[in-house]
Protein backbone atom coordinates (compact mmCIF):
# COMPACT_ATOMS: atom_id res chain seq x y z
CA UNK A 1 0.00 0.00 0.00
CA UNK A 2 1.39 3.13 -0.79
CA UNK A 3 0.51 7.13 0.44
CA UNK A 4 0.30 10.13 -1.98
CA UNK A 5 0.46 13.53 -0.29
CA UNK A 6 -1.20 16.34 -2.03
CA UNK A 7 -0.87 19.69 -1.40
CA UNK A 8 -3.23 22.16 -2.51
CA UNK A 9 -7.19 21.10 -3.61
CA UNK A 10 -8.40 22.78 -6.50
CA UNK A 11 -8.88 21.38 -9.74
CA UNK A 12 -5.34 19.52 -10.17
CA UNK A 13 -5.35 18.55 -6.82
CA UNK A 14 -8.26 17.24 -6.41
CA UNK A 15 -7.37 15.39 -9.64
CA UNK A 16 -4.43 13.48 -8.41
CA UNK A 17 -6.50 12.84 -5.18
CA UNK A 18 -9.03 10.97 -7.00
CA UNK A 19 -6.20 9.15 -9.24
CA UNK A 20 -4.57 8.13 -6.27
CA UNK A 21 -7.58 6.77 -4.53
CA UNK A 22 -9.00 4.31 -7.25
CA UNK A 23 -5.35 3.17 -7.84
CA UNK A 24 -6.11 1.93 -4.24
CA UNK A 25 -3.66 4.71 -2.54
CA UNK A 26 -3.64 6.12 0.85
CA UNK A 27 -3.98 9.67 0.31
CA UNK A 28 -3.44 12.67 2.70
CA UNK A 29 -4.35 15.77 1.78
CA UNK A 30 -3.59 19.87 2.94
CA UNK A 31 -5.17 22.83 1.69
CA UNK A 32 -6.01 26.06 3.89
CA UNK A 33 -9.08 27.32 2.13
CA UNK A 34 -11.82 26.60 4.91
CA UNK A 35 -14.11 24.58 2.73
CA UNK A 36 -11.34 22.61 1.00
CA UNK A 37 -12.26 19.17 2.08
CA UNK A 38 -16.07 19.69 1.54
CA UNK A 39 -14.75 20.25 -1.87
CA UNK A 40 -12.58 17.76 -2.34
CA UNK A 41 -14.92 14.98 -1.06
CA UNK A 42 -17.83 16.48 -3.74
CA UNK A 43 -15.23 16.34 -6.98
CA UNK A 44 -13.83 12.80 -5.85
CA UNK A 45 -17.96 11.87 -5.56
CA UNK A 46 -18.08 13.23 -8.90
CA UNK A 47 -15.02 11.62 -10.31
CA UNK A 48 -15.60 8.05 -8.82
CA UNK A 49 -18.76 8.00 -11.38
CA UNK A 50 -16.31 7.49 -14.28
CA UNK A 51 -13.51 6.31 -12.55
CA UNK A 52 -16.00 3.00 -11.49
CA UNK A 53 -16.56 2.48 -15.13
CA UNK A 54 -12.87 2.75 -16.13
CA UNK A 55 -12.26 -0.04 -13.38
CA UNK A 56 -11.03 0.54 -9.33
CA UNK A 57 -7.95 -1.49 -8.59
CA UNK A 58 -8.61 -3.43 -5.86
CA UNK A 59 -8.74 -1.88 -2.55
CA UNK A 60 -10.01 1.54 -3.86
CA UNK A 61 -11.96 3.34 -1.64
CA UNK A 62 -12.67 7.23 -0.80
CA UNK A 63 -12.30 6.28 2.82
CA UNK A 64 -8.48 6.61 2.24
CA UNK A 65 -8.46 9.77 2.01
CA UNK A 66 -7.48 11.95 4.99
CA UNK A 67 -7.24 15.84 5.38
CA UNK A 68 -4.21 16.99 7.65
CA UNK A 69 -4.00 20.06 9.60
CA UNK A 70 -0.83 21.54 8.38
CA UNK A 71 1.70 20.71 5.46
CA UNK A 72 4.18 19.36 7.64
CA UNK A 73 1.45 16.80 9.44
CA UNK A 74 -0.06 15.91 5.25
CA UNK A 75 3.70 15.05 4.19
CA UNK A 76 4.57 12.64 7.22
CA UNK A 77 4.77 8.39 5.44
CA UNK A 78 4.49 10.00 1.91
CA UNK A 79 5.69 7.94 -1.02
CA UNK A 80 5.09 10.40 -3.06
CA UNK A 81 4.27 14.24 -2.63
CA UNK A 82 2.17 16.35 -5.19
CA UNK A 83 2.14 19.88 -5.14
CA UNK A 84 -0.62 22.12 -7.21
CA UNK A 85 -0.97 25.30 -5.14
CA UNK A 86 -1.58 28.34 -7.75
CA UNK A 87 0.73 28.95 -10.62
CA UNK A 88 2.76 31.88 -8.80
CA UNK A 89 6.74 31.04 -8.66
CA UNK A 90 7.42 33.02 -4.99
CA UNK A 91 4.14 30.97 -3.96
CA UNK A 92 5.43 27.36 -5.49
CA UNK A 93 9.16 28.47 -3.93
CA UNK A 94 7.93 28.83 -0.93
CA UNK A 95 5.41 25.91 -0.51
CA UNK A 96 8.04 23.51 -2.03
CA UNK A 97 11.21 24.56 0.40
CA UNK A 98 8.83 24.04 3.23
CA UNK A 99 7.38 20.68 1.89
CA UNK A 100 11.15 19.46 1.24
CA UNK A 101 12.37 20.31 4.71
CA UNK A 102 9.35 18.15 6.23
CA UNK A 103 9.48 15.36 3.97
CA UNK A 104 11.77 12.17 4.13
CA UNK A 105 14.99 12.79 1.92
CA UNK A 106 14.28 9.99 -0.79
CA UNK A 107 10.83 11.03 -1.13
CA UNK A 108 9.87 12.90 -4.37
CA UNK A 109 8.21 15.75 -4.78
CA UNK A 110 6.29 16.52 -7.66
CA UNK A 111 4.87 19.85 -8.95
CA UNK A 112 1.53 20.19 -11.29
CA UNK A 113 3.04 23.62 -12.75
CA UNK A 114 2.10 23.93 -16.23
CA UNK A 115 5.23 26.47 -17.09
CA UNK A 116 7.76 26.91 -15.01
CA UNK A 117 11.23 25.36 -14.91
CA UNK A 118 12.02 22.70 -12.06
CA UNK A 119 15.64 24.67 -11.46
CA UNK A 120 13.57 27.46 -10.63
CA UNK A 121 11.34 25.53 -8.41
CA UNK A 122 14.28 23.99 -6.44
CA UNK A 123 16.03 27.65 -5.70
CA UNK A 124 14.82 27.72 -2.12
CA UNK A 125 15.07 23.85 -1.09
CA UNK A 126 17.96 23.05 1.14
CA UNK A 127 17.30 19.42 2.42
CA UNK A 128 17.65 17.35 -1.57
CA UNK A 129 16.54 20.02 -4.31
CA UNK A 130 17.43 17.31 -6.71
CA UNK A 131 14.12 15.25 -5.97
CA UNK A 132 11.72 18.50 -6.57
CA UNK A 133 10.80 18.11 -10.08
CA UNK A 134 8.28 19.08 -12.62
CA UNK A 135 5.04 16.24 -12.86
CA UNK A 136 2.50 18.33 -15.07
CA UNK A 137 -0.27 16.40 -15.66
CA UNK A 138 -3.75 17.18 -17.77
CA UNK A 139 -7.05 17.75 -16.61
CA UNK A 140 -9.02 15.58 -15.45
CA UNK A 141 -5.74 14.02 -14.09
CA UNK A 142 -8.20 11.29 -13.00
CA UNK A 143 -8.38 9.51 -16.20
CA UNK A 144 -5.57 11.32 -18.71
CA UNK A 145 -2.64 9.59 -18.11
CA UNK A 146 0.01 11.24 -19.60
CA UNK A 147 2.61 13.48 -16.91
CA UNK A 148 5.43 15.35 -17.89
CA UNK A 149 8.61 14.24 -15.67
CA UNK A 150 11.20 17.32 -15.45
CA UNK A 151 14.54 17.31 -13.56
CA UNK A 152 15.94 20.46 -12.82
CA UNK A 153 20.18 21.53 -12.14
CA UNK A 154 20.35 19.15 -9.27
CA UNK A 155 18.31 16.19 -10.58
CA UNK A 156 20.21 13.28 -11.48
CA UNK A 157 18.61 10.35 -14.09
CA UNK A 158 18.17 7.76 -11.70
CA UNK A 159 15.94 10.18 -9.74
CA UNK A 160 13.63 10.82 -12.94
CA UNK A 161 13.61 7.15 -13.75
CA UNK A 162 12.41 6.00 -9.86
CA UNK A 163 9.49 9.07 -10.32
CA UNK A 164 8.96 7.24 -13.83
CA UNK A 165 8.25 4.05 -11.71
CA UNK A 166 6.29 6.07 -8.95
CA UNK A 167 3.66 7.64 -11.36
CA UNK A 168 3.16 4.04 -13.64
CA UNK A 169 2.41 3.19 -10.29
CA UNK A 170 -0.44 5.47 -10.48
CA UNK A 171 -1.38 3.82 -13.69
CA UNK A 172 0.01 6.77 -15.49
CA UNK A 173 1.73 7.30 -18.90
CA UNK A 174 5.32 8.93 -17.46
CA UNK A 175 7.23 11.23 -20.37
CA UNK A 176 10.47 12.16 -18.94
CA UNK A 177 11.31 15.52 -21.05
CA UNK A 178 14.94 16.08 -22.08
CA UNK A 179 15.34 19.42 -21.15
CA UNK A 180 14.08 22.06 -19.47
CA UNK A 181 11.63 24.79 -21.13
CA UNK A 182 8.82 26.67 -19.90
CA UNK A 183 5.36 24.82 -21.08
CA UNK A 184 7.42 21.38 -21.03
CA UNK A 185 5.80 19.23 -24.43
CA UNK A 186 2.39 19.39 -23.87
CA UNK A 187 1.49 22.78 -23.53
CA UNK A 188 3.80 24.17 -25.71
CA UNK A 189 1.56 23.04 -28.70
CA UNK A 190 -1.59 23.39 -26.62
CA UNK A 191 -1.07 27.33 -26.81
CA UNK A 192 0.12 27.03 -30.33
CA UNK A 193 -3.33 26.00 -31.11
CA UNK A 194 -4.71 28.36 -28.62
CA UNK A 195 -3.02 31.20 -30.01
CA UNK A 196 -4.40 30.30 -33.55
CA UNK A 197 -7.80 30.16 -32.09
CA UNK A 198 -7.93 33.34 -30.57
CA UNK A 199 -6.41 35.18 -33.67
CA UNK A 200 -9.71 33.43 -35.36
CA UNK A 201 -12.26 34.63 -32.89
CA UNK A 202 -10.34 38.39 -32.94
CA UNK A 203 -10.42 38.43 -36.39
CA UNK A 204 -14.23 37.56 -36.88
CA UNK A 205 -13.48 34.69 -38.71
CA UNK A 206 -15.15 31.76 -36.74
CA UNK A 207 -16.89 31.62 -33.45
CA UNK A 208 -15.90 29.78 -30.24
CA UNK A 209 -17.67 26.89 -31.44
CA UNK A 210 -17.34 26.81 -35.01
CA UNK A 211 -13.47 26.44 -33.80
CA UNK A 212 -14.01 24.13 -31.49
CA UNK A 213 -16.47 21.48 -34.12
CA UNK A 214 -13.17 21.60 -36.39
CA UNK A 215 -11.42 20.41 -33.71
CA UNK A 216 -13.96 17.88 -32.46
CA UNK A 217 -15.03 16.53 -36.40
CA UNK A 218 -11.63 16.55 -37.35
CA UNK A 219 -7.90 17.40 -36.80
CA UNK A 220 -8.88 15.94 -33.03
CA UNK A 221 -10.34 12.55 -33.94
CA UNK A 222 -7.07 11.17 -35.46
CA UNK A 223 -4.35 13.18 -32.16
CA UNK A 224 -6.27 10.70 -29.62
CA UNK A 225 -5.24 7.98 -31.72
CA UNK A 226 -1.90 9.37 -33.57
CA UNK A 227 -0.90 12.53 -32.52
CA UNK A 228 0.67 15.00 -34.95
CA UNK A 229 4.02 13.50 -36.43
CA UNK A 230 2.22 10.04 -37.19
CA UNK A 231 -0.87 11.80 -38.99
CA UNK A 232 1.03 13.44 -40.80
CA UNK A 233 2.77 10.66 -42.23
CA UNK A 234 0.16 9.12 -43.38
CA UNK A 235 -1.00 12.67 -45.34
CA UNK A 236 2.11 12.02 -47.48
CA UNK A 237 0.58 8.82 -49.05
CA UNK A 238 3.12 6.12 -49.34
CA UNK A 239 6.37 7.79 -49.32
CA UNK A 240 4.82 9.09 -46.09
CA UNK A 241 6.40 12.23 -44.28
CA UNK A 242 8.82 13.31 -47.05
CA UNK A 243 6.47 13.92 -49.83
CA UNK A 244 4.20 15.37 -46.74
CA UNK A 245 6.76 17.99 -46.12
CA UNK A 246 8.22 18.38 -49.74
CA UNK A 247 4.25 19.09 -50.36
CA UNK A 248 3.23 21.36 -47.69
CA UNK A 249 6.37 22.40 -45.80
CA UNK A 250 6.46 25.74 -48.00
CA UNK A 251 2.93 26.43 -46.73
CA UNK A 252 4.64 26.90 -42.71
CA UNK A 253 6.04 30.33 -44.41
CA UNK A 254 2.94 31.60 -45.48
CA UNK A 255 2.54 35.00 -43.77
CA UNK A 256 -1.02 33.85 -42.32
CA UNK A 257 1.14 31.96 -39.50
CA UNK A 258 0.59 33.94 -36.39
CA UNK A 259 3.71 33.70 -33.83
CA UNK A 260 2.53 36.57 -31.69
CA UNK A 261 -0.70 36.17 -29.46
CA UNK A 262 -3.43 38.66 -29.76
CA UNK A 263 -3.93 41.12 -27.42
CA UNK A 264 -6.64 39.84 -25.03
CA UNK A 265 -9.01 42.97 -25.15
CA UNK A 266 -12.54 43.61 -23.42
CA UNK A 267 -13.98 42.94 -26.57
CA UNK A 268 -11.93 39.74 -27.18
CA UNK A 269 -12.53 38.41 -24.07
CA UNK A 270 -16.16 39.19 -24.08
CA UNK A 271 -16.41 37.47 -27.44
CA UNK A 272 -14.33 34.40 -25.86
CA UNK A 273 -16.53 34.25 -22.83
CA UNK A 274 -19.64 34.80 -24.65
CA UNK A 275 -19.15 31.98 -27.43
CA UNK A 276 -18.45 29.17 -24.62
CA UNK A 277 -21.57 30.57 -22.71
CA UNK A 278 -23.55 29.98 -25.65
CA UNK A 279 -21.91 26.43 -26.55
CA UNK A 280 -22.44 25.75 -22.50
CA UNK A 281 -26.37 25.97 -23.20
CA UNK A 282 -26.47 27.06 -19.42
CA UNK A 283 -25.23 23.65 -18.19
CA UNK A 284 -22.65 24.05 -15.39
CA UNK A 285 -19.08 22.92 -15.70
CA UNK A 286 -20.11 19.95 -13.17
CA UNK A 287 -22.42 18.53 -15.69
CA UNK A 288 -19.94 19.25 -18.72
CA UNK A 289 -17.27 17.39 -16.51
CA UNK A 290 -19.67 14.49 -16.37
CA UNK A 291 -20.26 14.20 -20.04
CA UNK A 292 -16.36 14.60 -20.74
CA UNK A 293 -15.82 11.88 -18.79
CA UNK A 294 -18.10 9.71 -19.56
CA UNK A 295 -16.66 10.28 -23.39
CA UNK A 296 -13.06 10.07 -21.95
CA UNK A 297 -13.40 6.37 -20.80
CA UNK A 298 -14.83 4.91 -24.12
CA UNK A 299 -11.69 6.82 -25.94
CA UNK A 300 -9.56 5.10 -23.14
CA UNK A 301 -11.06 1.62 -23.79
CA UNK A 302 -10.43 2.35 -27.60
CA UNK A 303 -6.96 3.67 -27.45
CA UNK A 304 -6.09 0.74 -25.32
CA UNK A 305 -7.68 -1.42 -28.04
CA UNK A 306 -5.27 -0.08 -30.80
P1 LIG B 1 -6.76 26.02 -8.34
O1 LIG B 1 -6.82 27.49 -8.18
O2 LIG B 1 -8.00 25.28 -8.76
O3 LIG B 1 -6.26 25.34 -6.97
C1 LIG B 1 -5.21 25.85 -6.19
C2 LIG B 1 -5.43 25.36 -4.76
O4 LIG B 1 -4.28 25.70 -3.99
C3 LIG B 1 -6.66 26.00 -4.06
O5 LIG B 1 -7.49 24.99 -3.54
C4 LIG B 1 -6.03 26.84 -2.96
O6 LIG B 1 -6.84 26.90 -1.78
C5 LIG B 1 -4.74 26.07 -2.70
N1 LIG B 1 -3.71 26.85 -2.02
C6 LIG B 1 -3.47 28.19 -2.08
N2 LIG B 1 -2.45 28.51 -1.25
C7 LIG B 1 -2.05 27.34 -0.68
C8 LIG B 1 -1.03 27.02 0.26
N3 LIG B 1 -0.26 27.97 0.77
N4 LIG B 1 -0.88 25.72 0.64
C9 LIG B 1 -1.67 24.75 0.13
N5 LIG B 1 -2.67 25.00 -0.76
C10 LIG B 1 -2.83 26.28 -1.16
O7 LIG B 1 -5.56 25.74 -9.37
P2 LIG B 1 -5.35 24.46 -10.31
O8 LIG B 1 -5.98 24.71 -11.65
O9 LIG B 1 -5.68 23.23 -9.56
O10 LIG B 1 -3.76 24.56 -10.57
C11 LIG B 1 -2.83 24.06 -9.64
C12 LIG B 1 -1.52 23.80 -10.37
O11 LIG B 1 -1.73 22.83 -11.39
C13 LIG B 1 -0.93 25.02 -11.06
O12 LIG B 1 0.45 25.01 -10.93
C14 LIG B 1 -1.33 24.84 -12.51
O13 LIG B 1 -0.41 25.44 -13.41
C15 LIG B 1 -1.26 23.33 -12.63
N6 LIG B 1 -2.06 22.74 -13.71
C16 LIG B 1 -3.33 23.18 -13.96
C17 LIG B 1 -4.09 22.58 -14.98
C18 LIG B 1 -5.53 22.99 -15.25
O14 LIG B 1 -6.04 22.62 -16.31
N7 LIG B 1 -6.20 23.68 -14.35
C19 LIG B 1 -3.54 21.53 -15.74
C20 LIG B 1 -2.24 21.07 -15.44
C21 LIG B 1 -1.51 21.69 -14.43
Amino acid sequence: MSQLSVVGTGVIGNGWISRALANGWDVVAFDPAPDAEARTRAFVENAWHALEKDGLAEGASVDRLRFAATLEEAVVGADLIQENVPERLPLKQEILSAIDAAAEEHVVIGSSTSGFKPTDLQQDCKKAPGRVIVAHPFNPVYLLPLVELVGGEHTSPALLEGAREDYQALAMRPLIVRREIEGHIADRLMEALWREALHLVNDGVATTEEIDAAVVYGCGLRWSLMGTFLTFHLAGGEPGMRHMLEQFGPALKLPWTKLEAPELTDELIDKVVEGCEYQAAGRPVAELDRRRDDFLVELLTLTRKY
